[in-house]
């Protein structure tokens, strides 16, 4: 099918939907100059993903935090909200989407204006203390002095993002659980859905059997199974394209 039909189809099926979700990944960031995982120019072509493990973390946090910093620190702050972003919260003011889950912790969303965001794997804003608990803002810290320590008790600062071998917060999860037993349309857009638990989620709506728009530069492992209808192709163009047509043109 011709680009334009898909597109004009995704715009109907919006329309016609009394809920619809989105649900990013990586991909919706690429082109904010944050690099992905997996694929052209993914970010565990060159690190090692073991050191994003957290009992790694917990032995030796000098050394993932020097590579947090290299990799995420020095570029995730410098980064804007692309279109597709921006789209989605004119989106959702318009009454076209209801929320966003993302897989994503470099807020751009909210940056973006959303305000119905899910952060399914936590923020690199936040850094929390590993001893006490205590929350705070990442520029609170130091990053020219590694691991940064908490304030009040002099324990280590991790990020409060979602480690491999970490689970997600009970409340994380009964949300996003609550958000897609209420859709009825789910746009999956720029994410391999790989992760779990992420991706049980996506489960979660194909049993509910929720439509699912998917927009990604390549097939995915969703779209044989579970996309209704596959728009192969840049989320920023098509999520600019996708509103020109529901004529959300602010
Ligand atoms: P992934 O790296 O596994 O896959 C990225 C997907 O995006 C691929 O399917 C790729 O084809 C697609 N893609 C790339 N550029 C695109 C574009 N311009 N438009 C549309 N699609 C595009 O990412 P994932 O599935 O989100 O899972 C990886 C995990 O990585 C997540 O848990 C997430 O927390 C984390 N992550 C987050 C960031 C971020 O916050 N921006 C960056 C890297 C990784
Ligand atoms: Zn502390």
């Amino acid at each position: 099918m011709k680009y334009e039909k898909i597109l004009h189809e995704a715009a109907e099926l919006i329309k016609m939907s009394q809920y619809a979700v989105a649900f990013t990944g990586a991909g919706i960031s690429a082109a904010s100059g944050i690099p992905t995982f997996r694929g052209k120019g993914g970010i565990w072509k060159t690190i090692d993903p073991n050191y994003f493990n957290i009992h790694f973390f917990e032995k030796k946090p000098f050394i993932t935090w020097k590579i947090i910093k290299q990799a995420f620190y020095d570029k995730i702050t410098e980064a804007k909200p692309n279109m597709a972003h921006y789209i989605l919260s004119v989106m959702e003011q318009k009454g076209f989407i209801k929320s966003v889950i993302t897989q994503n912790i470099d807020h751009l969303h909210q940056d973006a204006g959303s305000d119905n965001v899910i952060e399914l794997h936590g923020t690199y804003k936040r850094l929390v203390c590993t001893k006490c608990g205590m929350e705070y803002d990442y520029r609170f810290a130091d990053l020219n002095y590694l691991p940064p320590t908490c304030f009040v008790c002099r324990g280590v600062l991790k990020p409060d993002f979602i480690f491999f071998n970490e689970d997600l917060p009970k409340k994380t999860i009964e949300n996003a659980t609550a958000e897609i037993n209420k859709a009825d349309l789910l746009l999956v857009i720029g994410t391999r859905a790989e992760v779990f638990p992420a991706n049980t989620f996506i489960n979660l709506a194909r049993d509910n059997e929720v439509k699912i728009i998917e927009i990604n530069i390549d097939k995915t492992a969703l779209t044989h199974y579970h996309t209704s209808l596959f728009i192969k192709n840049e989320a920023e163009n098509t999520m600019e394209k996708l509103c020109r047509i529901l004529t959300c043109k602010d």
